[in-house]
């Protein structure tokens, strides 16, 4: 498989300001050495429980963050220290679909001006042209041409999301990464727009990073899944290794915290204790190890390698380290 994004080694630390004196004093350790591909044409799951990094990551591949340290190679090329200007090309071929579409939508601007907009922010100027390809790209998103001389507040969230996902797909990119798109709407919605989502990277040969804390929506969507913890991915595998065969213990944590209805069929030793610890100050060693059932010694001090126990499979814990 041919990768679009190569993620090696990648930072954000945020420095933590004295508002007095302006010194920094200390660091919230968003993204610790995350190193991760992402396939042409696939759909990337993205998940883990709130504070974990997945937006932050979102965020650095899109460079709309620079990160701390590391690199971000696309389509071959290193675009980690790209200027604004240099990264022209890029904005072009990859586009965000925010969490919230109540918040991403500008009010004052009706349906047609705001897909209108992308377009005209990347050199489009005929006006024929710019039509035509408004009336596809909200007929592809399963909405009719009467919401283009509309307001965003006459819609529902689920409409708003379609018109917000027909805004990210306007100038044909190659990338999107799909922050939460479904949690601020209704179940019944969900399902819809996640349909809709699966629909639009068949036809349009879409790459996708999902990120979500929601696992029955990650599992539904994704091609390979990646399980953040504290700014680390600790297991990534395609998501029926991942939902049938899963190693690392959080991963088993977070399986065991979906609501099920027979209780007898739930391992209760590995359920998630506590809270995340304190992005402030990282846990030494494992980072898992404050809250992990089966934690050891050597756990407390050192830090598991992220070890390929398969194809396609990795996990970062100690207990897979002779599986290799
Ligand atoms: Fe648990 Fe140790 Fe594995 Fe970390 S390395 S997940 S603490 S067993």
């Amino acid at each position: 498989m041919k990768n679009l994004f190569e993620i090696k080694k990648l930072n954000m630390h945020y420095p933590v300001i004295d508002g007095l004196f302006g010194n920094i004093k200390g660091y919230v350790y968003a993204l610790n050495n995350v190193d991760i591909e992402i396939y042409e044409n696939e759909i990337l799951g993205l998940v883990g429980e709130s504070g974990s990094g997945k937006s932050t990551l979102g965020n650095c591949i899109l460079k709309l963050i620079q990160p701390t340290s590391g690199d971000i190679i696309f389509q071959g090329e290193n675009i980690t220290g790209k200027s604004k200007n240099e990264l022209k090309d890029f904005r072009k071929k990859s586009q965000l679909i925010f969490q919230n579409p109540y918040m991403s939508l500008d009010p004052r601007m009706k349906i047609y001006d705001i897909l209108k907009e992308p377009l005209i922010v990347n050199g489009l100027k005929d006006e024929e042209e710019i039509d035509l390809r408004i009336k596809n790209i909200i007929s592809l998103t399963g909405m009719s041409d009467d919401v283009l001389n509309r307001y965003p507040h006459e819609f529902s969230g689920g409409q708003r999301q379609r018109i917000a996902i027909a805004r990210a797909i306007i100038i044909n990119p190659e990338f999107i990464v799909a922050d939460e798109p479904v949690s601020a709407l209704d179940v019944s919605i969900q399902a819809q727009i996640v349909n809709l989502l699966l629909e639009l990277k068949e036809k349009l040969n879409l790459t996708m990073l999902f990120i979500s804390h929601d696992l029955s929506v990650i599992k539904y969507i994704s091609d390979r899944i990646a399980v953040m913890y504290l700014g680390e991915i600790v297991e990534l595998a395609p998501k029926e290794k991942l939902f049938n065969n899963h190693k690392h213990p959080y991963t088993e944590a977070l399986l065991n915290a979906v609501p099920i209805i027979n209780e007898k069929n739930r391992n209760k030793k590995c359920t998630i204790k506590g809270d995340i610890p304190s992005v402030h100050k990282l846990p030494e060693g494992c980072k898992f190890h404050t809250r992990c059932p089966y934690v050891m010694e050597k756990c407390k001090t050192l830090s598991p390698k992220f070890y390929q126990i398969d194809e396609n499979h990795s996990v970062r814990c100690f207990l897979c380290e002779n599986r290799i």
